[in-house]
């Protein structure tokens, strides 16, 4: 062991490391420490971002040589950096079904899918949702203390991916259906299932993390839209309203209430501030899958199925767009933006049906009395 501590950078390499990287050493850039020459050769590709960005060079000059898809037309002005290698998650800690499949399908999930039934959760299985759901909650939190001006979101997924894992969780979705991180991080125009890369987020910014948690059996999810750095009063109106969206849908879940309302109270907020709601992306059941019956639209009118009862487990998480609510997907196949190119919101998360109402699982807990960010909006 080295007596430093040091660990390579390389993303999953628990190895000592005693190389550092000679042009950041000659920039005066602190870390950048390797096991070896073949780590640090397997990670040049993102690791030579940091020099450009301590060169002074802009986000656009770091990125310039980065073009993966020249066809595209890109709907906005946010374009793909880099990412780094898949993390891994020690096996001694408990895994979905799709970890290990090849192409990420996660089997038990699509067993399921089509039946419709909405499964009432016992005692125990109420038990363990709140675990996990705790535990997701604290972790979206640990991104929120990385979240600023100058952090690359793949950052804030290796501060997500060493939570979950210090807290005996597999981050949700690695491998679901190969999503190549530990969380979701959607920036400016991204709507959601935007993919943690090296761009440095920029004062302005606002940056979605979602984040959802496998713990002993169960899913927890949550994710919340961050400000970074000085954000302009009409995003912070958008961010706001969204979250209002949430906490009035929520208001409305009780048993006997119908799934397809929650679309209507969402869509009326938005609507009554100027704002659209994307229909692509719903929320959805969770439990022992992560996505399951019901399906939850946060549009009007919606022809959702199924009334809500004590047992129940759904996630609500409304995207609010300031332009159309129409999306589209990066070659990617994950990022989805807006077809427009104007910004999006989101905030979700994780409730159980009970006897009078509902309880939100992966509610802030007040620490130190720390203000909340949206406290302060
Ligand atoms: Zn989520
Ligand atoms: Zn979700």
């Amino acid at each position: 062991m080295d007596p430093s501590g040091r660990k390579c950078e390389s993303p999953g390499c628990e190895n000592s490391a005693k190389l550092q990287c000679p042009t950041c050493i000659k920039l005066g850039v602190p870390g950048s420490f390797f096991c070896s020459q073949d780590c640090f050769k397997s990670n040049w590709k993102s690791h030579k971002i940091i020099h450009a960005l301590a060169k002074g060079e802009g986000n656009e000059k770091a990125n310039d040589t980065f073009c993966p898809w020249p066809y595209y037309n890109f709907t906005g002005k946010l374009k793909p950096f880099p990412q780094t290698p898949k993390r891994t998650v020690p096996l001694e800690i408990g895994r979905p079904d799709y970890a290990d499949h090849p192409q990420g399908f996660p089997l038990s999930e699509q067993a399921v899918k089509g039946s419709g039934h909405i499964k009432v959760l016992d005692d125990e299985e109420i038990e363990a949702m709140k675990v996990a759901c705790k535990l997701g909650r604290e972790v979206l939190d640990e991104a929120a203390k990385v979240c600023g001006v100058g952090v690359t979101t793949d950052e804030i997924d290796r501060a997500v991916h060493e939570a979950c894992i210090e807290r005996e969780c597999y981050p949700s979705p690695l491998n679901y259906y190969e999503f190549p991180a530990s969380c979701c991080t959607s920036v400016n125009e991204v709507i959601c299932h935007g993919i943690p890369d090296t761009r440095p987020l920029e004062d302005g910014d606002i940056c979605n993390v979602d984040v959802t948690v496998y713990h002993r059996g169960f899913h927890g999810d949550l994710n919340e839209t961050f400000l970074v750095g000085n954000v302009s009063d009409k995003i912070k109106d958008l961010v706001k309203v969204t979250h209002e969206c949430l906490q009035k849908a929520i208001e409305i879940v009780r048993p006997g209430e119908k799934y397809r309302e929650i679309g209507n109270v969402i869509q009326k907020h938005a609507q009554a501030h100027g704002y659209s709601v994307v229909r692509s992306y719903c929320g959805h059941g969770i439990h022992r899958l992560f996505h399951t019956a019901p399906n939850v639209p946060h549009y009007a009118k919606n022809k959702a199925i199924g009334v809500m009862q004590p047992g129940h487990c759904f996630t609500i998480e409304p995207m609010i767009s300031m332009g159309t609510w129409k999306d589209e997907m990066w070659p990617d196949k994950w990022t989805a933006v807006t077809a427009d190119g104007k910004w999006s919101a989101q905030f979700e998360q994780t409730l159980l049906v009970n006897e009078t109402g509902c309880e939100i699982l992966t509610k802030r807990r007040e620490k130190n009395g720390q203000p909340h960010f949206m406290d302060k909006l």
